[in-house]
C-alpha cells in the first residue's frame, strides 16, 4: 500500500471514527473483555446514570446490575465475528418495572468486529416502549369493548357515509355480513324512516357540532325492524389523502335500545291508555284534541268530533254482570280502533261512553263513519261467557264549520247532539246543526 493510499484510509477511518463519534445513537467501542476503547457522547450520557462510583471504564461491568448475561453472552458467542445481540431491550427501572412508572428502556445492539473488538450501539427507546405499551393497551381496551358489548355496532364510515369496513359487532347487531362494505349508512334505517338528504345532513351535522345523534326505527339484515339510536361523529386527525383512499372519516354507533324504548312506550301507554279498553283515556284525548284544535286555529280546516254513548247499560250490567259490561266495552273500544283512521284520536272519556277526533274530516263524512259504526254494533251482538250480548250505540256528531272553534265549544255541540240521539229514541246518530 502507497504512503499515499495509506493516508487516505487513516483519513477515512479518522472520518469514520468521527461520523460515529457525533451519530444520535450511543456507539462504544470496547475490547473483548469489555474495557470501553472509545465511547461516544450519547453512550456516556445512557451509560454513567449506572454506574455507581462513576468510572465509566467496562461496558460489562457499567451494565453488570441491569444486563447481568451479557459478559457471558460474548463469551458463548464462538464465532470470529458478528452480531452478539441485535437490540435486546435492557430495562433500567427493574426487571418488572411497575406499570404506572414510566419505562426506562435502553435497546442495545453488539457487534463482535473480530477477536479483540466489540461495538455496541445503545439507544434509548423508553418513548417508544411507552408508546407501544399504550397501543398495546389501547388495543387490549378496545377489544374487550368489542367483545364484551352486545347491544353496539361500531361502523366506520367513509367521507360520503359508505361502510369502510366490516366486524363482529356489526355482525351482532344488524346481521349484515361484509356484503354492507360500501353502502350507504341508510342501509341499517328502514326505507321510510330516513332519505338520502338526511343522512348527508347527519354527516354535516357531525363536522359542524362534533356529532349527530338521532334516534328511530333502525333495520336489520333480515328485514327485521328495531329500535336504536345511531350517534355519528368525525374522526379525529382526518387527512384528506387517506380519505380519498377511502380511509374511514367518522364513526358511527348504532345501538338497539329497544328494551329501554319499550319501557318508555310501556309507561307512555299506563298514562295515556285506557286500562279496560286499550284505547287512549281521558287525559290523552283532551291533550290531543286541544293540540289538534291549536293547529286548526293556525291553519283551518274542517274537524270532526263523534260521541259515542252505550244505550241502558245499566240493564247490561243487570243481566250480564259487571263483568258482562266490561267485555262489550272491551268490544267496543277494539270495535272503533278497527273503524277510524289511523290519524283519528279514539278515547274512552267516561264509563260507556267513548270519543273520537277526526282531523281534516267534514261533519258529512264523519257521519257516514259513524253511521256504519252504529249499525255494525247494533248488528253484532258481543259473545260473553258463551252469551250473546246485544248492544247498540247512540251517536252525537259535530264539526268546526271552516271557524276555528275551541274544544269546548265543539264538545258540547256533540253533546247536544248526543242528548237528541238519545232523546229520538236511541241507536242512532244525530249531528249537530247552528239551529
Ligand atoms: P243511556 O245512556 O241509554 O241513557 O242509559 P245508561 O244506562 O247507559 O245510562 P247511565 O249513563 O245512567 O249509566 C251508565 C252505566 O254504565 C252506569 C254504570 O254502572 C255503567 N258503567 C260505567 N262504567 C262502567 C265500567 O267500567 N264497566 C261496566 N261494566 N259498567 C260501567
Ligand atoms: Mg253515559
Ligand atoms: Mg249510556
Amino acid at each position: 500500500m502507497t504512503h499515499d493510499a495509506c493516508a487516505q484510509l487513516a483519513a477515512e477511518h479518522e472520518a469514520l471514527i468521527q461520523f460515529l463519534y457525533l451519530a444520535p445513537v450511543g456507539l462504544v467501542q470496547a475490547g473483548a473483555d469489555g474495557e470501553i476503547v472509545m465511547i461516544n457522547p450519547i453512550s456516556a450520557q445512557l451509560l454513567m446514570p449506572l454506574q455507581r462510583d462513576g468510572n465509566l471504564t467496562n461496558l460489562f461491568t457499567a451494565l453488570e446490575r441491569v444486563a447481568p448475561e451479557l459478559r457471558h453472552l460474548c463469551a458463548q458467542f464462538a464465532q470470529p465475528s458478528g452480531m452478539v445481540c441485535d437490540g435486546l431491550h435492557i430495562h433500567l427501572n427493574g426487571a418488572a418495572p411497575p406499570a404506572r412508572r414510566r419505562p426506562q428502556v435502553l435497546s442495545l445492539s453488539l457487534l463482535k468486529l473480530d477477536e479483540t473488538r466489540l461495538m455496541a450501539v445503545l439507544q434509548d427507546v423508553s418513548e417508544q416502549v411507552r408508546r407501544e405499551r399504550q397501543l398495546r393497551q389501547n388495543d387490549a381496551w378496545l377489544n374487550a369493548l368489542l367483545t364484551s358489548i352486545t347491544d353496539y355496532a361500531l361502523v366506520g364510515l367513509d367521507r360520503e357515509g359508505r361502510v369502510s369496513d366490516w366486524n363482529e359487532t356489526i355482525g351482532r347487531v344488524t346481521g349484515h355480513d361484509a356484503g354492507v362494505v360500501g353502502q350507504p349508512y341508510s342501509v341499517f334505517y328502514p326505507p321510510d324512516a330516513t332519505t338520502p338528504d338526511q343522512a348527508g345532513d347527519r354527516l354535516r351535522e357531525a363536522d359542524q357540532n362534533g356529532w349527530s345523534l338521532d334516534e328511530g326505527p333502525r333495520l336489520r339484515a333480515d328485514g327485521r325492524r328495531f329500535w336504536g339510536s345511531t350517534m355519528i361523529s368525525p374522526l379525529p386527525d382526518r387527512d384528506e389523502a387517506a380519505e380519498e383512499a377511502g380511509e374511514p372519516a367518522y364513526c358511527m354507533v348504532v345501538r338497539d335500545i329497544s328494551d329501554k324504548h319499550d319501557a318508555i312506550e310501556q309507561r307512555r301507554h299506563a298514562l295515556f291508555a285506557d286500562h279496560l279498553t286499550g284505547v287512549a283515556n281521558r287525559r290523552a284525548f283532551f291533550e290531543a284534541a286541544e293540540l289538534e284544535l291549536q293547529r286548526n286555529r293556525r291553519a283551518p280546516r274542517p274537524t270532526a268530533l263523534i260521541l259515542i254513548d252505550a244505550d241502558h247499560f245499566k240493564d247490561v250490567n243487570d243481566r250480564y254482570g259487571h263483568p258482562g259490561g266490561d267485555a262489550v266495552l272491551h268490544a267496543l273500544g277494539n270495535l272503533l280502533t278497527r273503524t277510524f283512521r289511523q290519524v283519528d284520536v279514539v278515547a274512552r272519556v267516561g264509563g260507556e261512553e267513548f270519543a273520537v277526533l277526526l282531523p281534516s274530516s267534514t261533519l258529512a263524512g264523519a257521519a257516514a263513519v259513524a253511521e256504519r259504526l252504529r249499525l255494525s254494533i247494533a248488528r253484532q251482538p258481543i259473545v260473553f261467557d258463551g252469551r250473546e250480548i246485544a248492544c247498540t250505540v247512540s251517536v252525537g256528531v259535530a264539526a268546526t264549520d271552516g271557524e276555528p272553534v275551541s274544544l269546548d265549544t265543539l264538545m258540547k255541540r256533540a253533546d247536544s247532539a248526543l242528548y237528541a240521539a238519545k232523546a229520538n229514541g236511541r241507536n242512532r246518530i244525530e249531528c249537530w246543526t247552528a239551529s
